[in-house]
């Protein structure tokens, strides 16, 4: 693929530190994506999400097929331009969120027709649709279309489901074709599954890919058995290509999801908490909402250069979120995004000097302590 290539700069045990590149800029990594769904980071513009030090954002092929539609952003000259985001952009293939929002779905060997949960449309996503659907958005990093089972579900169904999405995946590749500068990612399905894992990431390895996403995670399993599987599987995929875990996650499953092997990740956690009142620090979780935050000068963390610390108090974050001001929401979803991506320019940095032991130590040993004491 000219345009778009993976370079790892330094391993650390089986972490990686790399640079993704494209057509439209670097990716380092390890990589957090910030997830904007309807073409949109809610309640961030574009250039603050770039200042908090994201590289690369996450569209929703699914939200944005329905609303406003794929061929009217394409007549708005792509996803990036109708934005205002000049970075990469990965989309999703529609298949996780059909499975999970839409309504009256029927699924086939061809694909998912679905009602859409916005007006009831019908609609067919498919191998072929999903390429043609983020061809017309103008993704950078596309995502091959998979079915993920609902759980939970026997072995058997979740071999059946594998297999399915294998032969989906040689599907998205041919109809994905050549496009140079823009990526084709394969999922690794399989659950908990060594031995189904195992022939997934043969199958996808066999077809071809610019990059392998480790799909079925992160669906309500628990941390624990999702490391389990992490502690083997990115060591089925090809090690010069970048590896992706789907919808993680909390700061601590993002530590030992990279110490494990994963390059890049993507999670709704730091913007949606920020509309609830919640930050995500050093010290780990702290709700604004709580009353000990009324009179408290301090900012929410001394050592944090986001606009959220450098300007307010706890006690102002307390009042905007009791009074439901939109404020709140833009200064806890910066302070979260910023938290995040401090952490993943931690993890690069420890990686490269061969310290992310070290790193992971201090991490938990902070959050351990928990948040400062009341004044
Ligand atoms: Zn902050």
């Amino acid at each position: 693929m000219s345009g778009f290539a993976f370079d790892l700069t330094a391993t650390d045990g089986a972490a990686r530190t790399g640079i993704i590149s494209t057509p439209r800029g670097q990716i380092r990594t390890p990589a957090f994506m910030p997830v904007g769904t309807a073409a949109t980071v809610k309640a961030m513009l574009p250039g603050s999400v770039r200042e908090t030090g994201a590289d690369i954002l996450l569209g929703n092929t699914y939200h944005l097929m329905l609303r406003p539609g794929a061929e009217r952003i394409a007549r708005l000259g792509g996803l990036h331009r109708f934005m205002n985001w000049d970075g990469p952009i990965l989309t999703d293939s529609g298949g996780f969120q059909v499975m999970s929002l839409a309504g009256l779905r029927k699924l086939t060997e061809a694909g998912v027709t679905f009602a859409s949960h916005i007006d009831g449309s019908r609609h067919l996503l498919s191998p072929e649709t999903s390429m043609e659907i983020q061809r017309l958005l103008g993704s950078d990093i596309v995502m091959a279309f998979d079915e993920c089972p609902a759980l939970p579900a026997t072995e058997d169904a979740v071999a059946a489901s594998m297999r399915l999405s294998m032969r989906w995946a040689q599907r998205s590749r041919d109809a994905f074709g050549d496009r140079p500068g823009h990526a084709l990612f394969g999922i690794m399905q399989g659950g908990v599954s060594p031995d189904l894992r195992a022939e997934s990431a043969a199958a996808l390895t066999a077809i071809g890919f610019d990059g392998y996403a480790i799909g079925g995670l992160a669906v309500g399993e628990g941390q624990e058995a999702m490391l389990g599987v992490l502690d083997y599987a990115p060591g089925l995929l090809p090690q010069d290509k970048p590896r992706y875990l789907m919808g993680v996650g909390k700061p601590d499953d993002i530590v030992g999801a990279v110490q494990r092997g994963v390059d890049m990740m993507d999670c709704v956690l730091p913007s949606r908490s920020g509309r609830t009142g919640q930050a995500w620090t050093r010290r780990g979780q702290v709700n604004l909402r709580n009353a000990r935050h009324a009179d408290d000068p301090r900012p929410l963390d001394k050592d944090c250069g986001c606009p959220a610390c450098r300007g307010y108090s706890r006690a102002y974050l307390h009042h905007v979120v009791r009074a439901g001001e939109m404020i709140a929401g833009m200064l806890l979803t910066w302070h979260n995004l910023h938290y995040y991506q401090q952490l993943m320019a931690g993890l690069r940095a420890a990686i490269a000097a061969g310290r992310l032991g070290d790193f992971a130590d201090d991490f938990h040993a902070l959050r351990a302590e928990g948040d400062i004491a009341p004044i």
